[in-house]
């Protein structure tokens, strides 16, 4: 079992075990649901994915999440879920898990590491980034094409960056950007931001930050990296060529969820949970941005997952009689 500052454990298990509560996934509801899991003595075992800390760590500083008056890292906050968690006994494993069965108990869950048998589980998969899916996306990617602005804003020190998006994600990362770049300009689809107040605020009075309004990317132009973007004002129709060292996307999120399909209910890709995180095979929950796809907050995804791991404790002390 690791220590408190041990990090995850590198699992090299083969045969399958068998553990009471499985939880995937480390992100804000992962990491919530091991604390009170294993508060309630389960033992639990979380599978970390390849994302250590979930989205939360993408980002630089997080100033919403209660307890923090100046904020906090966002790898720091996952950190410190996972430390709480493991104080109480959770076993955190670097490990991704590829398939489920729940059709016999227990519910069977194949990772990286091997099988594992589990009398309840918990799924707290998150959401990975959208893609604009336009050409050059691909290729440029690790070339000036980003979507985490705290792992790449470094490189563009004194160089120009575009971000795409009106929501929060974008205009936080926006003015992450605003400490390296020297300017950034965000484009976005439409007339008016999604972001909240005062975010929209602090970015339109934000001397480096420019916007362009109504318009889209059509295409990402470079060899060897990014070296301009096409673009179309959608109400106009007129084409453009932006020169720009830099494209930071955040245009919205998927569930990572298609591993469940046939498995659980799902609904529009998220697993459908009842106001007490079930799904509808008793012994499963789901908790976070894997079934969440309104409030999408690091408040509201560790809540799910602390209801979840609730939920799956009295759960396990009925199955015990
Ligand atoms: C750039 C950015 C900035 C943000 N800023 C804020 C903010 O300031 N305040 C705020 O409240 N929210 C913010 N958010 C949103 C917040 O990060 C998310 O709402 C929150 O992280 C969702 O938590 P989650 O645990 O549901 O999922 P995620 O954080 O998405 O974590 C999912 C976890 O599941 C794991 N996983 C995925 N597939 C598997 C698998 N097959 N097997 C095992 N594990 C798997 C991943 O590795 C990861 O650990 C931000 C998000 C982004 C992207």
């Amino acid at each position: 079992m690791p220590g408190m500052n041990e990090g995850p454990v590198s699992s090299s298990y083969t045969e399958s075990r068998h553990v009471k509560l499985l939880v995937l996934g480390s992100g804000p509801a992962g990491l919530a649901a091991a604390l009170y899991a294993a508060r309630a003595e389960l033992a639990p075992v979380v599978l970390t994915g390849t994302e250590l800390g979930g989205q939360a760590a993408l980002t630089f500083s997080i100033e919403n999440y209660p307890g923090f008056p100046q904020g906090v890292g966002g790898a720091e906050l996952g950190d410190l879920f996972q430390k709480q968690a493991e104080r109480f006994g959770a076993q955190v494993e670097f490990d991704t898990a590829y398939s489920v069965d729940f059709s016999a108990r227990p519910f069977k869950v194949v990772a990286d590491s091997g099988k594992i048998l589990t009398d309840a589980l918990i799924i707290a998969t998150g959401a990975s980034p959208f893609h604009l899916n336009i050409p050059g996306e691909i290729e440029q990617t690790g070339k000036g094409v980003s979507y985490c602005a705290t792992c790449d804003g470094w490189f563009f020190k004194d160089k120009k960056v575009i971000v795409v998006g009106g929501g929060d994600s974008a205009l936080e990362e926006g003015l992450f950007l605003t400490r390296y770049a020297s300017s950034v300009t965000i484009f976005h689809r439409r007339d008016s931001l999604r972001a909240g107040a005062v975010l929209q605020k602090r970015a339109l009075e934000h001397p480096k930050l420019k916007f362009v309004w109504n318009t889209v990317l059509t295409e990402i132009i470079g060899n060897e990296k990014v070296e301009a973007v096409k673009t179309k004002n959608v109400q106009t129709g007129e084409e453009s060529l932006f020169p720009t060292d830099g494209v930071f996307i955040f245009i919205g999120h998927t569930p990572n969820t298609s591993m469940f399909e046939g498995q659980v209910e799902m609904e529009n890709g998220y697993i459908k949970v009842d106001d007490h995180m079930n799904t509808n095979v008793p012994g499963v929950y789901a908790a976070g941005e894997a079934a969440d796809s309104h409030f999408r907050q690091v408040i509201t995804s560790a809540g799910m997952g602390a209801a979840a791991a609730i939920e799956a404790t009295h759960f396990l002390e009925r199955q015990a009689g």
